[in-house]
């Protein structure tokens, strides 16, 4: 039986979730510090930052890679899966979700609740993953760590239990009273907070501190019904009761512990880190990984267990010249130099280092054990959301959900001789993230590279500079438009070419029908007594799905589309593969032209922030971009304006709400949903589309 030197009880991967600027970074530098293994404590802004691997990550400020950093606190081993704050990199997000077991929602004690938060707590509840709240940057003008608590109830829909509040705010913030010990903790500065010193809760606090405390030991009654009855008999519940059944509601998201403090002035971040093994799950508590193909196939969290994992990170590592891939281990034992099977793939790999990470070292393995998280080399063909296991048990797991780019560009090297090296880092990158599509265009001759935000192809293009060295020329942005239709339509097609010899015969009738959004497209096979046969549906398929690439209307893709192929014939010579691809191409078509088709565009979550007296302005800003107002709220001395805005229409924005609010406004965007693109525009589109020989020309829309 193989060796494991933690139990799995004792094993938390965890994530910090958090708004850009949160202080996401800060927080993960504090927990490296306070468990001891960094030497030297970072600051973000002088760039020291241990988990901020990358350059351009620095500059920016911004945590882009997700990696895994191993800290023991007490007799606990933690593994910090990084998350990023960005929602342009929300592949990342949804990645680093399917692999931890818990997360901790980090928000800024003035910011509150931001636009991205919503959607990442949204991401996190779609992976079931219990949470715990922080509170940070309590030490801030306007810190208010009730307001945040309202905010999670009513914009999350959250239900947040303080198990600590806070002593003071802002520039009184001295640290905060524990609840379950009922003991005020106070952070020595002296020892950049490393020493906790606990003292009696201050005597203006302590009424506040009991009805909190009341509050909490509700919320922990209401998750276990003999605690209740204990409860309603008026009886005290001891602490580890209260602990145990927090912890209880905790993994089934019944209820969001909620913890505060300071990263920057270090205040607030063992007590968090207690709370992660207190109350986050171990692996034990998330279950066996079950298979994508037969929900009955299970692989149970356990080292005797044949192995099974998930790669979920891909890193280009400049210093070996290879990559480094991050296997989240689910059950069994993963042993250095075995044969491997990647399962998505279908094929043998061998992993030739092993090793885990800590925030200043590799530390070499020769194996690793379920509820692991792990660095390999070797596996040269294993992409981001591959399933890794026992080749003589195989399994493949469900894989990660990567939603599609809504943003294109043309790159192009500045210098010729670099096309080669141009193509070989795109794959490179595109290998890393499936949310990024690199294609080429044969009419223009050119590299289109797309992705979630215009922020996130920034980035690509920046380290394609500087870790492969291949400088680009950058086109305009692009809208990713898409294709659909609002009617259902039956439509007969036949394809017949006599020339000379042997001709082509093919004749298929479809049905195409509209589809819920998100649903792509469907192909259903309805033929009946073989009219056409049983062989040539693969080509009507094949024919249906080659016309999806490149629409009618303006050669953009088309979803949300269901396609029934019910009727047809053929003929004993003259049908052939060919002839019924070309023909359900033709068909489908033709009937997508008769079913009230049209322009899809890609809509935005956009939330400008300005001071009361560029109110109007902003609302002119967004009438101006087709946007449509969802409200206005009141932050901390500034007015946020929500509202929904074409991405076409965004580009530049930064600048003009700069312009128009002298500097003081400024705004965030999330892609939100597709919806119709009015007529006029899309005839602009459309024809722009024909101009540029994308598509030829056709029936109207
Ligand atoms: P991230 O984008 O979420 O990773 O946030 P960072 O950790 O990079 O922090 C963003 C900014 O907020 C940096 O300038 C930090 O120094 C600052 N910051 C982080 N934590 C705190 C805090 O507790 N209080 C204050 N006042 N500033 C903080």
């Amino acid at each position: 039986m193989a060796k494991r030197d933690i139990p799995l009880e004792r094993v938390r991967n965890f994530g910090i979730m958090a708004h850009i600027d949160g202080g996401k970074t800060t927080t993960s530098e504090r927990i490296l510090f306070y468990s001891g293994k960094n030497y030297k404590i970072g600051e973000v802004h002088d760039g020291a930052a241990t988990m901020d691997f990358m350059v351009q990550e620095q500059e920016r400020g911004i945590t882009i890679q997700s990696a895994a950093t191993c800290v023991q606190w007490g007799n606990y081993r933690l593994s910090l899966i990084d998350t990023p704050g960005h929602v342009d990199f929300t592949a990342e997000v949804e990645r680093s979700l399917r692999v931890l077991d818990g997360a901790v929602a980090l928000y800024c004690a003035v910011g509150g609740v931001q636009p991205q938060s919503e959607q990442v707590w949204r991401q996190s509840e779609k992976y079931k993953v219990p949470k715990i709240a922080f509170v940070n940057k309590m030490d801030r003008v306007g810190a208010n760590f009730y307001s945040v608590m309202d905010q999670m109830k009513n914009q999350l829909g959250a239900n947040p239990v303080p198990v600590v509040i806070p002593i003071g705010a802002a520039d009184t913030f001295e640290g905060i009273v524990d609840l379950i010990k009922m003991k005020a903790l106070y952070f020595d500065q002296k020892s950049l907070g490393k020493t906790v010193i606990e003292k009696d809760i201050p005597e203006d606090l302590v009424e506040k501190a009991k009805e909190y405390r009341q509050k909490m030991v509700e919320s922990a009654a209401e998750q276990d019904d003999a605690l209740m009855e204990k409860f309603f008999a008026g009886e005290e519940l001891t602490n580890d009761e209260i602990k145990k059944a927090l912890r209880k509601g905790c993994l089934s998201r019944a209820i969001t512990p909620a913890f505060c403090g300071t990263a920057f002035k270090d205040k607030g971040i063992q007590p968090l880190l207690d709370g992660v093994c207190d109350y986050l799950p171990s692996p034990l508590d998330t279950g066996a990984a079950v298979s994508q193909d037969n929900p009955d196939e299970k692989r149970e969290v356990s080292d005797d267990e044949p192995f099974c994992g998930l790669a979920f990170k891909i890193m280009n590592d400049p210093k070996s010249g290879g990559k480094i891939t991050f296997v989240r281990v689910y059950s069994g034992t993963l042993k250095l130099g075995e044969e491997l099977l990647d399962s998505t793939l279908n094929k043998e790999q061998r992993i030739s280092r092993l090793f885990r990470m800590h925030a200043a070292k590799q530390e070499p393995l020769d194996e690793a054990h379920a509820g692991d998280i792990v660095a390999c080399v070797g596996l040269t063909e294993t992409r981001t959301g591959d399933t890794l296991c026992d080749p003589e048990h195989p399994i493949t797991l469900e894989s990660i959900d990567f939603p599609a780019p809504v943003i294109s560009v043309a790159v192009k090297p500045k210098s010729r001789g670099d096309n080669e090296k141009l193509g070989a880092a795109l794959h490179a990158l595109a290998m890393e993230d499936p949310t990024f599509v690199v294609t080429f265009d044969q009419e223009t001759s050119e590299t289109i590279i797309a992705g979630m935000g215009e922020l996130y192809l920034e980035v690509i293009v920046d380290r394609l500079k500087r870790e492969f060295n291949v400088d680009c020329d950058v086109g305009a942005p692009q809208v990713a438009y898409r294709e659909t239709i609002q009617v259902s339509v039956e439509n007969e097609y036949k394809h017949v070419k006599q020339s000379g010899g042997r001709g082509q015969y093919a004749h298929v009738c479809l049905r195409i029908e509209p589809q819920e959004p998100g649903k792509e497209f469907e192909f259903v096979n309805e033929v009946k007594g073989g009219v056409i046969p049983g062989e040539y549906i693969p080509a009507v398929e094949k024919g249906v799905k080659k016309a999806l690439e490149s629409g009618p209307l303006g050669g953009f893709p088309v979803v949300n589309v269901k396609a029934t192929v019910f009727f047809g014939s053929y003929h004993e010579v003259d049908s052939n593969e060919f002839a019924f691809i070309e023909c359900a191409r033709q068909c489908f078509k033709q009937a997508f032209l008769k079913a009230k088709p049209q322009l899809l565009e890609p809509m935005m979550d956009v939330e400008v922030v300005v001071p009361e007296q560029y109110m109007g302005a902003a609302n002119g800003s967004i009438n101006q971009r087709r946007g449509r107002i969802e409200g206005m709220e009141d932050r901390a001395g500034v007015k946020l304006l929500k509202a929904t805005v074409p991405l076409g229409e965004m580009f530049g924005y930064s600048n003009a709400i700069r312009t128009v609010t002298q500097g003081r406004g400024s705004f965030t965007m999330i892609f939100k949903q597709y919806e119709a693109v009015p007529r006029n525009i899309a005839d602009e589109v459309i024809k722009k589309r024909v101009a540029e020989g994308k598509v030829r020309p056709s029936a109207d829309c």
